[in-house]
């Protein structure tokens, strides 16, 4: 998955979040590349690295289906 950063428009897979808050209010949260990422670092800004980790969690977002009479029926398309 490929990412345009928001601060320096370059594509990257691997982006980070860079949140800044003040008193509890959210004044900065941008999505950006590991440089800017590290440049937000250097300047003391929180950055959190987005993991990839989506997948894994999607096949289980589906309720298990044991009940085959509440079995959605799909019409056929016709092939006729
Ligand atoms: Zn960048």
């Amino acid at each position: 998955m490929e990412f345009v950063c928001r601060r320096c428009t370059s594509l990257t897979t691997k982006p980070y979040r860079v949140t800044t808050e003040d008193g509890g209010v959210v004044l900065l949260n941008m999505l950006v590349c590991p440089s800017c990422a590290r440049l937000a670092k250097s300047l003391g800004l929180p950055t959190v690295k987005m993991e990839p980790a989506k997948s894994a969690a999607r096949t289980r977002a589906r309720p298990p289906m044991t009940d085959s009479k509440q079995r959605p029926v799909q019409p056929p398309p016709s092939i006729r």
